[in-house]
């Protein structure tokens, strides 16, 4: 066979194929009409229909379906007969029409038909179920707008009843979970994590990194825009939630929804014991004293005798004129090379909660959600430069 031939062959056997799914369809139906399924007691048409031909029941199911709805729109029958449509259009195409009002005038009705085959010349399956809830937009202007608005009406009904969040713990100092929310909430997260997730700041620290010296200078406007990583989006996720400001989380029966962090004074100025959660889990005193600077936690510090000396201080929180200066001052994340713009970066406290308790803008500094990390991270050293810029060097 020459190119040519096989290419025609092909297109060929595709519509033949069509044609026999339109004959299986008529002789299901009729199967049906005649209760074959009786001869060995299947419970239904589909169930016996994949014993006989040994294909699994969601095959059978399939066709079955397909062949009902074939019975409904018998144009659609038609089409796929003359060989025009594949199997999976005239599925999508039945559905949508199935989908369509049910007191809808069957002049509209033959006319939106008509049009999904005509759509089918050119589109295939996936894109004829979009086509297909638009199609009365097409046909029927009128009655498109009032039926698309029901029926988004129903399924935000829907997805409002079935939002769904389930987490558990695993056992290694983590939470898995899964969520199913209506998709503009999901869209709103969406927003929120690649606001954290930005890709300015990605590439700002892969340009500041060593392996990208060399290269011809600062090419930062050639880099593509790449949609963050499952990882990156996961600490966009942590930073979101850590961030969630206590004063705005709803008190159940007087009790505040954040999380109460327990930990000695002795921890927060920079000991080791590990500090306890109020839902009775530990994390180590260097996330503790990182949390403390921002607003995420409520820190209650014991003294000597594991007497609360403090249960979150009101002036531990910088203000936001305090943030501001800051802002203007460091412009940005203060780690050397580090460019993250003030929005994205935590207000580190140089000295956490000093004798006085003051707050002060010469004892703070922007760091990026990263950088903050590292500075709260027993493995690094640092060191601030006359430039008030910080040099991290991994302790041996
Ligand atoms: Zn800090
Ligand atoms: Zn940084």
């Amino acid at each position: 066979m020459s190119q040519g031939e096989a290419a025609e062959v092909l297109a060929e056997v595709a519509r033949l194929e069509a044609r026999w799914v339109e004959v299986r369809s008529r002789l299901l139906e009729h199967a049906d009409a005649v209760a074959v399924q009786e001869r060995n007691a299947s419970p239904s048409l589909a169930v016996w229909h994949s014993n006989v031909t040994r294909s699994t029941k969601r095959e059978s199911f399939r066709q079955v379906r397909l062949a009902e709805g074939l019975a409904r729109h018998v144009l659609v029958r038609e089409a796929l007969g003359r060989g025009d449509l594949v199997a999976e259009q005239a599925s999508v195409i039945c559905t949508s029409l199935d989908a369509l009002p049910d007191d809808l005038d069957p002049a509209v009705l033959r006319e939106a038909t008509t049009a999904l085959v005509e759509f089918a010349q050119v589109h295939d399956a996936k894109a004829l179920r979009v086509l297909g809830r638009r199609v009365l937009d097409v046909v029927a202007p009128e009655v498109g707008e009032a039926w698309e608005a029901e029926l988004l009406d129903r399924e935000e009904r829907e997805a409002e009843k079935s939002s769904v969040f389930r987490m558990r713990e695993d056992g290694q100092g983590r939470i898995r979970g899964s969520f199913t929310v209506p998709l503009l909430v999901g869209q709103m997260l969406e927003r929120a994590l690649l606001a954290f997730a930005a890709p300015k700041h990605q590439v700002a620290t892969r340009v500041a990194g060593d392996d990208q010296r060399g290269q011809g200078g600062s090419e930062e406007a050639a880099v593509p825009v790449r949609r963050p990583t499952a990882q990156r989006l996961g600490a966009a996720f942590v930073e979101l939630v850590e961030r969630l400001d206590a004063a705005g989380l709803p008190r159940a029966g007087g009790v505040n929804a954040t999380v109460v962090v327990t930990m000695t004074l002795e921890s927060l100025q920079g000991g080791l014991a590990a500090a306890t959660l109020d839902t009775g889990g530990r994390v180590s005193a260097a996330t503790a004293r990182r949390l403390a600077c921002e607003a995420g936690i409520v820190p209650v510090v014991l003294g000597g005798r594991s007497e609360p000396l403090d249960v979150g201080r009101s002036q531990r929180l910088f203000t936001v004129p305090q943030r501001l200066a800051l802002g203007v001052r460091d412009g940005g994340c203060t780690a050397k090379g580090c460019d993250a713009p003030p929005a994205m970066c935590h207000a580190h406290h140089e000295d956490f909660w000093c004798r006085d308790g003051h707050t002060k803008v010469e004892r703070g500094r922007l760091l990026c959600p990263y950088h903050h990390r590292r500075i709260h991270d027993p493995e690094y050293e640092t060191e601030i430069g006359g430039d008030n810029q910080v040099s991290f060097h991994r302790r041996t």
